[in-house]
């Protein structure tokens, strides 16, 4: 897809969330409910992004536009299309904000016609709907070139970013390079931490906020356990090993087919020491179909690396470990799918090197499972080390890993306790409400000083 698509969200009730919230927080979202309709009444909320499907930013824009929209405010999700170059540019900079090169490729005058002339074809579709006024949210690289000509056209522009590093290094401050003069026209900046935040963004308009999931969507919503196992052992999932096991412990990694997940060094960690673990142990590593992503080209070969890593183990490891690839066409079902591995997994890992956040740490920490992962970006907001799941300390340490596995493994009454910590800590911190109400305040402000 190359052009813009606006993606229909059905409008949900946030009152769905209700019972999960103590009356004090009703009351303070049901205030700023009342605050955002006054403010937006003749306004549109846009979102822009590069994604319908796959990665966490279109898992919470589905959810999030979803009960926006239900609150009566006119709120809109564009996706901006590009060619195969424009994503090795965007991949690039996604990559390098992050700390690590990605590919050999150069951010330079020749990247950045690149990027531009995506961008062109772009702009006077999305000019075209927005009106002065109207507020426009840009998320990530992929749209921040748009945020000029909007600006230029009297809307309130923000440019979200849901990636960085905590440590700024010689990567990440080329790939800010490159970004600052697309950015600095934005009005305001969010980021999910304030780390990630190069110092030249205005601190009077960079906020803070986090993603949120919704309890209530396929993918975090209640499943029974005869649902659960046929979600898990229905045909063609497995693209590597046996068909999954029906007893004994499972220990999961979701994520999207990406280095920065490290979904090679789990396997390697789960191979390397075996041994350490529990005879009836599974390794699970889960990701989308790699055609499935739209602004991911480094998908199918991340996946075709680890298909391979998993042919070299040894047939001791290669029995008990399982790549599977969750199919893509069906969006609910793929939802379904990644709920149902997260519940049915007794311990859920994400050994990133490097995340934004991490949905995939939020989604089982809901289902009260204890997480394990690296101590890295929004991965330390969400866990509290010891408490609410386990942060290790060095995301490339494998036998640290194992050690925190088979430790859990051995532990029930621990992995509950855990479970249920963690499940709370979203409750508190993760839900809609939280993050609706920092959005509302963003606006009033942006607003009202016109
Ligand atoms: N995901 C999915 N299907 C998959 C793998 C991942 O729906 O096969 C979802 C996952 O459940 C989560 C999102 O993709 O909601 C990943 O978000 P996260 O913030 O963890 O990382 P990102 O992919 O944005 O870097």
């Amino acid at each position: 897809m190359t052009g813009v698509e606006e993606v229909r969200v059905a409008p949900v009730a946030l009152h769905r969330l209700e019972p999960l919230l103590t009356p004090e927080r009703v009351e303070r979202l049901e205030a700023y409910v009342a605050t955002a309709r006054d403010l937006l009444a003749s306004r549109t909320v846009w979102n822009v992004n590069s994604t319908a499907r796959g990665g966490g930013v279109a898992e919470m824009l589905h959810t999030l536009v979803a009960y926006a929209a239900g609150t009566g405010v006119d709120v809109r999700w564009l996706v901006v299309g590009g060619d195969a170059d424009f994503f090795a540019v965007t991949k690039r900079l996604h990559n390098r904000l992050h700390g690590v090169p990605g590919d050999a490729g150069a951010l330079d005058a020749a990247a950045r016609a690149t990027y531009d002339a995506t961008l062109v074809r772009q702009r006077a579709d999305v000019l075209a709907r927005v009106e002065p006024g109207d507020v426009v949210l840009l998320h990530d690289p992929q749209t921040a070139g748009l945020a000029r000509d909007l600006r230029d056209r009297g809307a309130f522009v923000v440019w979200r970013c849901h990636v960085g590093l905590d440590e700024h290094d010689a990567w990440t401050r080329e790939a800010w390079g490159f970004l600052r003069e697309l950015v600095e026209p934005a009005h305001a900046c969010i980021f999910s931490r304030e780390s990630f935040a190069p110092d030249w963004v205005d601190r009077r308009w960079l906020r803070v906020i986090p993603p949120s999931l919704d309890p209530f969507s396929p993918k975090n919503s209640d499943l029974d356990e005869r649902e659960v196992a046929r979600l898990v052992h229905r045909d063609g999932l497995v693209v590597e090993g046996r068909p999954l096991p029906t007893a004994g412990p499972v220990v999961l990694q979701v994520s999207r087919w990406d280095r920065l997940k490290d979904m090679a060094g789990v396997l390697d960690a789960f191979a390397d020491h075996l041994d350490e673990l529990p005879p009836d142990a599974h390794l699970v590593l889960a990701g989308p179909e790699t055609t499935g992503v739209a602004d991911d080209p480094e998908a199918a070969e991340v996946l075709a690396e680890c298909r391979e890593r998993w042919r070299s183990l040894p047939a001791a490891a290669r029995a008990r470990s399982h790549l599977v690839s969750v199919p893509m066409d069906d969006l609910d079902e793929n939802a379904r799918t990644v709920n149902a591995l997260q519940r049915w997994s007794t311990v859920v890992v994400q050994k990133s090197l490097a995340e934004g956040f991490g949905l995939t740490v939020t989604e089982p920490m809901w289902k009260a499972r204890p997480v394990i992962a690296s101590a890295v970006g929004g991965i330390r907001d969400q866990v509290e080390d010891g408490v609410s799941g386990v942060l290790l300390g060095d995301p490339r340490d494998g036998a640290a890993l194992a050690a925190a596995v088979s430790s859990l493994l051995d532990d029930p009454d621990r992995r509950e306790a855990m479970g249920r910590a963690a499940h709370q800590r979203v409750r508190d911190h993760y839900l809609a409400d939280r993050h609706l109400i920092q959005y509302v305040e963003l606006f009033a402000q942006l607003v009202g000083e016109g």
